[in-house]
């Protein structure tokens, strides 16, 4: 089992300046920062990163909403990284988000969510690998 995790702080978190408020939930929940870059996602690579929710009715508008804006990729580090990061998010649905969670505290809507968390250890590994080198990973 790995111990990170690959985090986005999406587009509606950069345009209300949030970085540093999601940054302090994650901090205190105990989870490492070990890598931080902020960039702007191309169209290539948002379809790249979404391509499990290709057919999903709402893909075009994700892909369009995270190519909107600054994003900020991360990598995580912690006991039961994966699991922790999404206890720490909350439910992708802001309204079902529980209290003190990223989403509960920040979120907008269902698609602007402020935050993403890999699903599992396998896709942790494979969407680290899409933003960051080995050797940029200090943790
Ligand atoms: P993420 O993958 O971003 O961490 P998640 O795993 O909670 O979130 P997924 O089911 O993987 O949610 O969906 C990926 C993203 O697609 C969600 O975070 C959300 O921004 C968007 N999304 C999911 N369902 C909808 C929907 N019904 N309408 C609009 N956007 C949606
Ligand atoms: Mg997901």
């Amino acid at each position: 089992m790995t111990d990170r995790t690959f985090s986005i702080l999406k587009p509606d978190a950069t345009a209300r300046n949030l970085t540093g408020k999601i940054n302090a939930v994650i901090e205190e929940a105990g989870l490492r920062i070990v890598a931080q870059r902020r960039i702007r996602m191309s169209r290539a690579q948002a379809e790249k990163f979404y391509e499990v929710h290709s057919e999903r009715p709402f893909y075009g508008e994700l892909v369009d909403f995270m190519t909107s804006g600054p994003v900020v990729v991360q990598v995580l580090k912690g006991e039961g990284a994966v699991a922790r990061y999404r206890e720490v998010m909350g439910a992708t649905n802001p309204a079902q988000a529980a209290d003190g969670t990223i989403r509960k505290l920040f979120a907008v809507s269902m698609g602007e969510n402020s935050v993403h968390g890999s699903d599992s250890d396998e896709n942790a590994r494979i969407e680290i690998a899409q933003f960051f080198d080995e050797a940029d990973i200090v943790g």
